[in-house]
């Protein structure tokens, strides 16, 4: 077996086919989980570049290896598109994951045991955000803001209230489950009036910001974290943003050598195929697509007397609290597994579930509509969830029609077709 031409399937059929497999999975399952997407066959080619033989550390014209000619092209490009893209005076497209892009910032504005304010991860926000199992709450004294118990929605007012107490160095706003457009600007005065820097992490709406489809974070918060893979329709991985050119050496330092060693050259070279697609006059219609069938998801499901939390969304995510129904979000996800539809279980507001059980589900529409699937489309998926939802709560068996009707679309809405 030649090291060099051997195909995967050749070399290690067992492996081959588990990944096989994960791709019959994913033209055959309606993704609903907010959280992924379907990248473009450029981004799968920049990831399976020779590239990725290449070590650097550090940055373009001041690596610690030679022959980082492309390598710095490549990272160029990439820092490049995402400072045009959102308009900021610095990128950093290193970090690893959100995670790490996130720990980069905490590590570059904090010293341990400093205070920090976030969003409650059962309210929505995210594990590295100071979470008690996370680094980032290990290190740091952590405080949390929720949602509005009725409305579901931020209060800003009841967050200044709490930073006005705990007098945190670091605020962090931004979710992986709250469906309502967040309002940086506020979170700037707050953080202002108690001395505070402001993270914004936009990981879930990254692609709406790009498309000027929500607020943008970029003049308000002093720092703005993302991932790639979710919104942005892009590699896995982190990007580090900030409007203001005086913090990117601090920025930098943080995630080289703070949190991280050297690159992974490819997936900032894929990191580079998705911002340049994102900078195309077609992403914009895709952005609005993601927001309008959310928004038609949404309405679905209200219609259909769920309780879906805050009656609609601003962003690309549904969240649906089951409460009402008597069903938990673990059953939930099962059942809907079983017609073919992935989402995940979720927490709601004021959720007295533990997460591994929880007591809501979460929609998303990006890979839906990166598949193609349009408002028709995510209008009749909210009413076979509806369907899948009802019949579990009354311990009914789903009627075969609907697995059927999935399959259907999967088949209408074919992906990777040369793969
Ligand atoms: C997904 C997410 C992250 C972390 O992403 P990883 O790449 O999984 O580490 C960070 N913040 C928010 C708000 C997210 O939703």
């Amino acid at each position: 077996m030649d090291h060099f031409t051997a195909s995967l399937a050749d070399a290690d059929p067992e492996l081959a086919a588990a990944l096989e497999g994960e791709l019959d999975r994913q033209r055959r399952q309606l993704e609903l989980i907010a959280s992924e997407n379907y990248v473009s066959k450029a981004t799968l080619e920049a990831l399976g570049s020779p590239i990725v033989n290449k070590t650097v550390e550090g940055y373009p014209g001041r690596r610690y290896y030679g022959g980082a000619e492309f390598a710095d092209l490549v990272e160029t490009l990439a820092v490049d598109r995402a400072k045009r893209l959102f308009g900021a005076a610095h990128a950093n497209v290193q970090p690893h994951s959100g995670s790490q892009a996130n720990l980069a910032c905490f590590l570059a504005f904090l010293e341990p045991g400093d205070r920090v304010l976030a969003m409650d991860l059962a309210a929505g926000g995210h594990l590295s955000h100071g979470a008690p199992v996370n680094v980032s709450g290990r290190v740091m004294e952590v405080h949390h803001y929720g949602v509005d118990p009725t409305t579901g929605r931020l209060d800003l007012d009841a967050v200044a209230e709490i930073a006005r107490e705990v007098r945190p160095r670091l605020i962090v706003c931004g979710a992986s489950a709250y469906p309502r457009e967040i309002d940086f600007s506020g979170f700037r005065k707050i953080a202002d009036e108690v001395g505070a820097v402001l993270l914004a992490d936009i990981a879930h709406i990254a692609g709406l910001v790009a498309a000027g489809l929500h607020p943008d974070p970029i003049p308000a918060a002093h720092v703005v974290t993302t991932t790639t893979y979710k919104n942005l329709r892009g590699t896995r991985g982190g990007i580090v943003l900030t409007g203001d050119a005086e913090l990117a050496d601090r920025i930098d330092r943080a995630v080289f050598p703070g949190v991280q060693g050297s690159v992974i050259l490819n997936a900032v070279a894929a990191k580079a195929v998705c911002l340049g697609e994102a900078l195309r006059p077609e992403f914009t219609g895709w952005a609005q697509r993601v927001l309008a069938n959310a928004r038609a998801l949404a309405e679905v499901l209200v219609d259909r007397g769920l309780g879906v939390v805050t009656e609609g969304t601003d962003t690309p995510l549904v969240l649906v609290d089951l409460s009402p129904l008597g069903l938990t979000g673990r059953d939930a996800q099962e059942a809907l597994e079983r017609v073919g539809i992935a989402v995940n279980k979720n927490p709601v507001p004021g959720d007295p579930r533990p997460p591994w059980i929880a007591s809501g589900i979460r929609l998303g529409t990006s890979a839906g509509t990166t598949r193609g699937l349009g408002e028709a489309e995510f209008r009749r998926v909210g009413e076979l969830v509806a369907e899948v939802l009802a019949a579990a709560a009354a311990g009914r068996e789903v009627p075969r029609r609907v697995p059927a009707a999935v399959a259907e679309l999967c088949d209408a809405f074919p992906i990777y077709p040369d793969q």
